[in-house]
C-alpha cells in the first residue's frame, strides 16, 4: 500500500510529512472568517492484504501500527439499547458509546493517530487549538505516546476539560476571545517551537483517525443504512464518509450510508450552507458560509466557522446527506432520555445527535439498521446536564 495526501479541491497530490497540513495553492485562496480552503485528506493505491474480506484499520492507515501509543483507543461498546428501540419503534437501532474512549470523547481517534504520526516522525510536541474535548484527548494521548503538548483553549471551557488537559501533564494557555484566537495562537506557537499542529481539518490526520469507527461499525453491523452524528466543525462527520468511502471502494459495503449531520439550532452553519447550497448551487449566489456567532449549550459542537464546512457541504451534497438542527431545549431532554432509559450518559454535542434522531424519526423506515454516534461522556460537563433540572 502506498499512502499519499489529496487536496479536496484541485486534486493535487502531496507527500505525507510533518510540515504539510493545506494545500498550498487552494489555501492561497482562504477567506478570512470562512471555513478552511484546500483541506488535504489521505488517499493510497494499492490493495489491503484481505483480499476481499473485511481488512484490519490498520492495513489502511498511513501510519504502521507499531509507532500506536499502547493506550486502548475505539472498539468502543456498541449499545443495543431495548428500552429506547421499544420507545421509537426502531429494532435494529444501536448507539455507539465513543464515551468509553480513554479520554471520554471521540476525539482520542484522532488523536492516536496523530501522535502516531509524530513519534513515526521523531517528533516530540505536538500543539492543539480546541475548545476542550481535543485538547484533553491530545493530552492523554500524547501523555501515553510521550509527547510534550500545548494546548490552546477558551477561558470559558467546560472546567472538568481543562482539568483533564492539566492532569494529562499537558501546557495549557486559556485564551480570552474563543476558539478564533486559540487557533491564531496554536498556529504562531507552532512556527515559532516546532513540532506539528493538531488543529481539526487543518491536520489531515484528524479526518483519517476518525474513520476508524465506520470500520468498528461495519465489522459489527455490517451495513448501517443511517448514522447520526453530532457535527460542529464536520471533521467527525467527514471522518465517518472517509471510512465509509475506504469500505466501499474495496466492496466491502454496497452504498455509503445515509448520513445525518446534526446540529444545534445556535450552531448550524453547515446545515444552513447544506441548504442554500441545494437550493442555488451556482456560485454567483448568496455565500454558501457568512460571519456568525454560535451560541449553543453544546460546546463541542459550538462553533462560529466550521473547519471543514465546504467539505462536508461537499460529502453531504455527494452522497445524499441529511441535516437537522435541534433546539437546547431538546438536546437537554434528548440527554436526559438516553441517560434514565438507556443507562448512557452522554455530553450535551453527543445527546443532539439522538435529539437529531427524535426529530425526523418519522422519514426512517421502521426495518433501518441506524447507528447513533454518542461522542462524549455526560461527566465532562456535568453543569450543562444540571440545568434541566434547575429549570423544572
Ligand atoms: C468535537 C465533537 C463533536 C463534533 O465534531 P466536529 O468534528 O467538530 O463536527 C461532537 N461531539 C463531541 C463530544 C465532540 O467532542
Amino acid at each position: 500500500m502506498e499512502f499519499f495526501y489529496r487536496c479536496s479541491q484541485c486534486g493535487a497530490r502531496f507527500e505525507i510529512g510533518p510540515d504539510r497540513y493545506l494545500c498550498p495553492s487552494c489555501s492561497a485562496g482562504q477567506e478570512e472568517g470562512r471555513p478552511l480552503r484546500g483541506i488535504l485528506e489521505v488517499d493510497w493505491t494499492g490493495e489491503p492484504a484481505a483480499g476481499g474480506a473485511m481488512p484490519d484499520l490498520f492495513t489502511l492507515l498511513p501510519v504502521p501500527r507499531e509507532y500506536f501509543a499502547p493506550i486502548p483507543v475505539g472498539h468502543t461498546p456498541l449499545w443495543v439499547p431495548r428500552r429506547l428501540r421499544d420507545a421509537v419503534g426502531l429494532p435494529w437501532l444501536y448507539l455507539k458509546d465513543d464515551g468509553a474512549n480513554p479520554t471520554f470523547s471521540f476525539k482520542d481517534r484522532a488523536s492516536w493517530l496523530v501522535a502516531a504520526a509524530a513519534t513515526m516522525w521523531g517528533v516530540s510536541g505536538v500543539t492543539v487549538a480546541s475548545t476542550g474535548n481535543a485538547a484533553s484527548s491530545m493530552a492523554g494521548v500524547g501523555a501515553a505516546a510521550g509527547l510534550a503538548v500545548t494546548v490552546f483553549a477558551p477561558a470559558a471551557a467546560p472546567r472538568a476539560k481543562l482539568v483533564q488537559c492539566r492532569q494529562y501533564g499537558a501546557e495549557v494557555v486559556t485564551v480570552e476571545g474563543g476558539y478564533r484566537e486559540a487557533y491564531r495562537r496554536s498556529l504562531e506557537h507552532t512556527a515559532r517551537v516546532g513540532g506539528i499542529n493538531r488543529n481539526t481539518a487543518y491536520n489531515p490526520l484528524t479526518i483519517e483517525g476518525k474513520k476508524s469507527v465506520s470500520f468498528e461499525l461495519v465489522a459489527a453491523l455490517p451495513a448501517p443504512d443511517w448514522v447520526f452524528v453530532p457535527t460542529g466543525d464536520g471533521v467527525i462527520l467527514s471522518g465517518v464518509y472517509k471510512g465509509f468511502r475506504d469500505l466501499h471502494r474495496l466492496g466491502i459495503i454496497p452504498r455509503i450510508p445515509t448520513i445525518v449531520a446534526v446540529q444545534a439550532e445556535g450552531s448550524s452553519a453547515i446545515a444552513r450552507a447544506l441548504e442554500r447550497h441545494r437550493v442555488d448551487a451556482s456560485p454567483a449566489g448568496v455565500p454558501l458560509f457568512d460571519d456568525y456567532a454560535a451560541h449553543t449549550i453544546a460546546d463541542s459542537i459550538s462553533v462560529d466557522v466550521p473547519a471543514a464546512g465546504y467539505y462536508a457541504v461537499e460529502q453531504l451534497t455527494r452522497y445524499d446527506g441529511r441535516a437537522v438542527v435541534v433546539t437546547d431545549d431538546a438536546i437537554l431532554r434528548a440527554q436526559h432520555e438516553l441517560a434514565a432509559t438507556a443507562g448512557l450518559f452522554a455530553e450535551p454535542a453527543a445527546a443532539a445527535a439522538w435529539a437529531g434522531l427524535r426529530a425526523i424519526r418519522s422519514e426512517i423506515p421502521g426495518d433501518a439498521t441506524v447507528a447513533v454516534l454518542l461522542t462524549g461522556s455526560g461527566l465532562k460537563d456535568v453543569d450543562a446536564a444540571a440545568r434541566l433540572f434547575a429549570s423544572t
